[in-house]
């Protein structure tokens, strides 16, 4: 007997960060503490139940949950598991040409079709995408955000106490928000606080963690204060420089110029906006090695599409970085799934939400790493107590 899909459930999950989240370079307000992951949990015939978050579509412009059922009742509802990918030698090779435009179209269609097929046939994800690479996995902490502009009596210490706090969480590497200066504070003011964040913060850290910076374009024309910033921090030998400034061949031959003469170690990343295969700027930018990393989400790209880019970036030795804020609990597991496969790994961007539907206390960070879960599938479970408590009230049943 085939094992095929029979009934689908969708329930929005609250996401709740570990503490509240300042604003970045272009949010109006901060971030606040909770999110909602909008958790779908497909169930077959034989037993099997698989998971994502869908919330690429439902918070997608004229995206709902009328939408997602819809979707999920013309992909997923009686499909037969093994038509949901090409299997060759026990390694996926291709999504099914059923569902190929689906899954090519959301990322998060083709997590669930490899969590679905991955559990049927026994395997982990990294198996079932050719080899288990790694299993532990670096991440890095990335709820640096204006922490110091949401406590201004406490400021700069502020943000140095959030990032003292992630290091005692286990942290090792850490992104910190910059961009400050435009619309959150003024440029002059704005570039002297981002300076002085990143100085403190390697201060207080010491040598060993790696930093990174992200202004979300907060440079956008500011070309004297973005050569003073990466001038000013080049002592604190950042890891990377992600989105300074909007993706062009102009801007990116500027700041190239810039981290050769200043901080030659120092990787130029950006990519978060776009998705796969690259698009508008990113494919001359990738063309012309004028970036080092290409960041879209693992959600939005999927798992199977994911090895694919990896294996166009390589031939420009361009890497490939997981952008993964937003993406809930949900993403941790799902990131985690994918470092497990890939050839090369950086680290996985950690948003930091707290422990919510899923039975997954042991994923725990021990120096700056954690231990993958070893399958099948994603490796994890809903807790049944904890749906029944926040998931099952809000539940929507999709059944043939
Ligand atoms: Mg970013």
């Amino acid at each position: 007997m085939p094992d095929t899909i029979e009934q689908i459930t969708v329930a929005p999950i609250p996401a709740r960060h570990w503490t509240e989240l300042g604003r970045n370079a272009y949010t109006p307000e901060g971030l606040g503490e909770t999110r909602t992951e909008w958790l779908v949990r497909a169930h077959t015939s034989g037993g099997v139940e698989s998971y994502v978050n869908a919330k690429h579509t439902v918070a997608a412009e004229g995206g709902s949950i009328a939408r997602l059922e819809a979707d999920l009742r013309e992909v997923f509802l009686g499909r037969e598991v093994d038509s949901l990918l090409e299997v060759s030698s026990g390694h996926a090779v291709a999504a099914g040409s059923e569902v190929r435009a689906a899954l090519t179209a959301w990322g998060w269609m083709d997590i669930l079709a490899v969590d679905l097929v991955s559990r049927t046939r026994g395997q982990s994800i990294g198996a079932l995408l050719g080899r288990r690479r790694r299993d532990r996995i670096p991440a890095y902490e990335s709820t640096t955000y204006f922490q110091d502009l949401l406590h201004p009596q406490r400021g700069l210490a502020e943000l140095v106490a959030h990032a003292c706090r992630g290091f005692a969480h286990g942290f090792r590497q850490f992104k910190i928000k910059v961009g400050r200066g435009g619309r959150a504070m003024t440029p002059s003011a704005g570039l002297h606080r981002d300076i002085d964040a990143v100085l403190a913060i390697r201060d207080a850290l010491g040598p060993d963690v790696k930093l990174m910076v992200d202004a979300n374009f907060g440079y956008d024309d500011q070309p004297e204060n973005l050569a003073e910033f990466i001038r000013a921090t080049s002592p604190a030998r950042l890891t990377w420089l992600e989105e300074m400034v909007t993706a062009s061949v102009e801007g990116y031959r500027i700041l190239r110029e810039l981290q050769a003469t200043h901080c030659p170690e120092t990787l130029l990343v950006a990519g978060e906006v776009d998705g796969n295969p690259p698009s508008g700027a990113f494919v001359d930018l990738i063309k012309q090695q004028l970036i080092d990393g290409y960041q879209p989400d693992i959600v939005r790209i999927g798992l199977l599409r994911w090895k694919q880019l990896e294996t166009r970036l390589a031939a420009r030795s361009i890497l490939p970085i997981p952008h993964n804020f937003g993406n809930g609990r949900f993403g941790l597991i799902a990131g985690l799934a994918l470092a497990t496969s890939l050839d090369s790994w950086v680290s996985l961007e950690d948003e930091r939400i707290c422990p919510n539907v899923y039975a997954d206390d042991e994923l725990t960070l021990v120096n700056g790493a954690y231990q993958a879960p070893d399958g099948p599938g994603l490796g994890i479970q809903v807790d049944d107590d904890a749906y029944a408590r926040i998931g099952a009230p809000n539940e929507v049943v999709i059944r043939a």
